[in-house]
């Protein structure tokens, strides 16, 4: 019996415009995907692209749906090449809420809160705001760095750590800034600090071709055997092939990961698993279909818990499409209460 697939497009303004390594981007651009079995039931999935961060486009998603037609069979995922990160998870996500795996009974038995990373602005402007999510009860604290003069912002770093409360772990985010010599700098900085790691310090995307993206790995790997505090890899972690090459390299520092960029992330989690790597779960900006898969994995993780990287809803100018709230903590029971269908339904 084949499935029904259906798909619609979002172009969702968000509330605030978002400032990224590649610009300013004030809409959110993506596909639901609605998959029907047999018996009329469905499930639902998010394409949450984000070619910024190199994965495939929206455009190019929707190219392969029309390939695979309104009615697939059970061999749909297989039909998706593997670089379709996004449409690969989608799917499969679909597939799973088909299959019940994020029934009730089953998030029972799950952590009823997971903590979350507050997010700090680059620069000085990270001061004030600490004090008041420390204040708010957050731990762990993400600062974006790599994007002014890496001098002045290494001066900051002592500033920044000052103002961390007791016991708090201070999370760096390059977004693949650095040439070697800037994270050697940050690196030789960041120990005997409270730095749980220094994330993405540097970074090729695979249009840059192939030598340079080979330098900058053996750079990554270099890097992470020469100092003691950890490295967390985020941009290198598109679609399911990378987690499975970075492990299979012996990667020995931390995996950030976007499941809605991961393909089929159930079997990337299962790799994942079997390594005893340590994950940080984290968004890719979805509204609150992929939310839902999403976090039910982080939920489902069996791993030592870090603080998620999930701190960014209310997201969207249209709250019917946001993710749970989250403050400190994010709790089971607002991802248990995600309605994909609502979500669909606005978008007819
Ligand atoms: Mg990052």
């Amino acid at each position: 019996m084949p499935y029904l697939l259906q798909c619609r497009r979002y172009r969702l303004p968000l509330r605030a415009p978002l400032r990224t390594a590649h610009g300013v981007e004030e809409q959110r651009d993506g596909l639901i995907l609605r998959l029907e079995d047999g018996a009329g039931r469905a499930g639902f999935g998010e394409v949450a692209t984000l070619p910024w961060f190199g994965t495939e486009t929206t455009e190019e998603a929707e190219a392969v749906l029309k390939e695979i037609g309104p009615e697939p069979g059970a061999d749909v995922l297989s039909r998706v090449p593997v670089i379709f990160g996004c449409l690969r998870h989608a799917l499969a996500a679909a597939q799973a809420a088909l299959a019940g795996d994020d029934d009730g009974a089953e998030l029972e038995a799950l952590p009823k809160s997971l903590p979350v990373a507050a997010l700090l602005p680059a620069g000085r402007e990270a001061l004030p705001r600490i004090g008041p999510l420390a204040e708010a009860g957050f731990r762990t604290f993400k600062w974006k760095v790599g994007v002014g003069d890496v001098a002045d912002e290494l001066a900051l770093l002592d500033d920044v750590c000052a103002r961390l409360p007791e016991g708090a772990k201070l999370r760096l985010d390059a977004n693949g800034a650095w040439p070697r010599r800037a994270a050697e700098r940050w690196l030789e900085r960041a120990a005997e600090r409270p730095v749980e790691f220094v994330e993405q310090p540097s970074f090729a995307k695979a249009a840059e071709g192939t030598a340079l993206v080979r330098r900058t790995e053996d750079l990554l790997m270099g890097l992470a055997g020469d100092f003691p505090t950890p490295i967390a890899l985020d941009e290198s972690l598109v679609g399911d092939g990378d987690v499975a090459r970075w492990l299979a390299q012996g990667w020995p520092g931390v995996f950030v990961l976007k499941p809605s960029l991961c393909g089929d992330v159930s079997t990337v989690l299962a790799q994942l698993a079997a390594a005893k790597a340590a994950v940080v779960f984290s968004s890719a900006l979805e509204t609150a279909v992929g939310a839902k898969s999403a976090l039910a994995h982080a939920f489902r993780w069996q791993g030592p818990v870090r603080a998620l990287g999930f701190g960014v809803w209310p997201l969207f100018a249209d709250a019917r499409f946001d993710g749970p709230f989250a403050g400190p903590f994010l709790r089971r029971e607002d991802v248990a209460r995600l309605n994909p269908e609502a979500v669909w339904n606005a978008l007819s």
